[in-house]
Formats: C-alpha cells, sequence, structure tokens
C-alpha cells in the first residue's frame, strides 16, 4: 500500500509538472522566414497605413504616425506573439506569428472545404504546449501542401480574408496598447493587465465596425490561443491567461448591430447571421474555458495526439 501510495503521488507530480516552452527555432528555416517576411511585411503596413489610418479619429491618426512597425523575421520566441510597447512606442508583428497564422487559417479553411476532422487542428495547437513531439509547421504535420490554398478557391478566400482581419484586429488591439500609454505587464497586477487587455479589445472592436469589417478571422484566433496552456512558465499567459470575460465582451459587440461589420462590397456575400454565428462560436469558446480542469483536458490533448493521427486527419 504504501508503495502504491508512492507511485500514486509520483503520477499526481508528474501530472501537475509545468509545460515548458517549446523551442521554435528549428519550425522552419531562415530562408523560409526571409521570404516569408518580404511577401507579408509591405502588406501588413499596408493594412495599418492604408485599410486601418483612415478610420482613426484624428488623436489615434497621431498615435499612429508615432508608431515603429517592427517585423523581425528571426525572431521566432511564439508563434502567437504579437505585442506593444507604449514607452518606446512600438508594435511587434513578428514574420514567424504572421506565417504560423497564415498556416493555421488555411487549414482551417482546407478541413472546412473538405470536410475534416477539425479538432485535429486544435490537438496540434494543444501540443505545442503539452507534447514533446518534434512538430513540423501546421500544414505539414496535417499532410497538407504548402501551397494549399492555391488548389481550391474556397480555400483561399476564406483563409485570407481570415488573416487580413485577424490581423487587422491585432494590429489595432496593439495599437490600443500605445493610444492608451498601458502598462508594461511585468509591473502591474494580474488585474491591471486583464483590464487593459479588455480596453485594447474594445478599441480594435470600435475601430473594425467603422472600417466595417467582418471579424471572420478572429475566431480561429482566439479558437487557437484558448487551446494553450494558461500557465505556461514564463509567459504572459500566467499572469493574464486569456479569460472567458474577454471572449464574452467580443461576442457581445458582434451581436450589436450585426450589420455594422458588412461593407457595402460584402453585402450578399455575408449575411448577419454569419457575423451572430461568429458570435456563437466566441460563446462556445468561453464556455469550454470555464469548464473545470480545462488545463487537464488541454493537457490530455495536447500529450496524447501522435504525428501519424495528425499526418491522416484528413486524407
Ligand atoms: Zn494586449
Amino acid at each position: 500500500v504504501i508503495r502504491l501510495r508512492g507511485m500514486l503521488l509520483l503520477l499526481l507530480v508528474a501530472l501537475t509538472l509545468p509545460a515548458t516552452a517549446r523551442d521554435y527555432n528549428t519550425m522552419y528555416s531562415a530562408q523560409q522566414l526571409q521570404r516569408a517576411n518580404a511577401v507579408y511585411s509591405p502588406n501588413i503596413l499596408a493594412v495599418l497605413h492604408e485599410d486601418i489610418a483612415p478610420y482613426l479619429l484624428p488623436a489615434e491618426k497621431q498615435t499612429l504616425e508615432a508608431v515603429t512597425l517592427l517585423q523581425p523575421w528571426d525572431r521566432t520566441v511564439d508563434p502567437f506573439e504579437f505585442a506593444a510597447r507604449a514607452d518606446t512606442r512600438e508594435i511587434l508583428i513578428p514574420t514567424f506569428s504572421v506565417k504560423f497564422f497564415d498556416e493555421l487559417a488555411i487549414a482551417t479553411a482546407w478541413f472546412e472545404r473538405f470536410d475534416c476532422r477539425k479538432e485535429t487542428i486544435g490537438d496540434y495547437v494543444a501540443a505545442l504546449d503539452f507534447s514533446t513531439l518534434q512538430l513540423p509547421p501546421i500544414l505539414a504535420a496535417l499532410s497538407l501542401p504548402e501551397d494549399a490554398y492555391k488548389l481550391d478557391s474556397f480555400v483561399d478566400d476564406v483563409s485570407q480574408k481570415a488573416l487580413k482581419s485577424a490581423v487587422a484586429f491585432l494590429l489595432m488591439h496593439e495599437l490600443a496598447h500605445v493610444h492608451l500609454n498601458h502598462a508594461s505587464y511585468d509591473r502591474i497586477s494580474a488585474n491591471t493587465a486583464q483590464q487593459q487587455e479588455a480596453q485594447a479589445d474594445a478599441f480594435a472592436m470600435r475601430i473594425m465596425r467603422r472600417m466595417r469589417l467582418p471579424p471572420l478571422g478572429m475566431a480561429v484566433w482566439f479558437n487557437a490561443i484558448s487551446l494553450r496552456d494558461p500557465l505556461l512558465p514564463g509567459s504572459n499567459r500566467q499572469t493574464h491567461p486569456l479569460t472567458s470575460s474577454r471572449l464574452q465582451a467580443i461576442a457581445d459587440e458582434l451581436r450589436r448591430q450585426p450589420y455594422d461589420f458588412i461593407s457595402s462590397e460584402n453585402r450578399g456575400k455575408i449575411s448577419e447571421a454569419q457575423i451572430v454565428a461568429t458570435a456563437g462560436d466566441f460563446e462556445t469558446i468561453a464556455t469550454l474555458m470555464d469548464t473545470p480542469d480545462m488545463r487537464t483536458y488541454l493537457r490530455q490533448r495536447g500529450s496524447q495526439v501522435t504525428l501519424e493521427q495528425l499526418a491522416t486527419a484528413c486524407n
């Protein structure tokens, strides 16, 4: 009995050990990231200064004019890293994060188009934190070709819209941190950090509404970050993990006059019902996040998935 108890204790300790941050340095080659940087960086600069800028109020525009947009190709700390510093007025958009999200959006659209098991995409994301497997980039892991978007016009269209709207939202969220002169997260309480996140989201949603930009990619983004380890050591997630109230606030914004998010050119292509459905997606993610033992569930999902399961989910 004593030995069994010892083993049980060991097992418990093993189950509660913190996940360690994955090393992303080898996920893409330097050449791949440099090539991606050449494609993405002028586009992202244009999203900020051509697509978003006309919808900013004068004071917001003044902030934008003082901002430096950093798009390093060689920063691979985390695939979901987008950040801002108010004191230096810098917005950081690592090419690695954009490339990773682009592939995630393509994989999501592909799985929808060909009716594959969509949970597998979530398994891959959970595995980033909770598995020790050497993971290839998501398209390679799912055995999808790197140019999958070229093979199907639905996949191309949906993934491009998702990338564009998610990047626009994230740029505006980061711009908000600069505009509202938010403090660095290492100097404030978790509670204040959560408030800053909510304020930055609200700022971004206000401008999305002015732009009449449909929020179609945001659910892909938030779904993915909801599947990560909320307590990864050394990460911002430890002080202010994504909360269900943050997701609910975005859902509420989408439900309030959903018509606002449909531009004249999108009339007939996107319906109010689709915007409301996106709000529902956010609420589903929020509900799942509030499930007791969410982290245990994520650990199970992420640590149990095999490369074989990933590679055969859509064939
Ligand atoms: Zn933020």
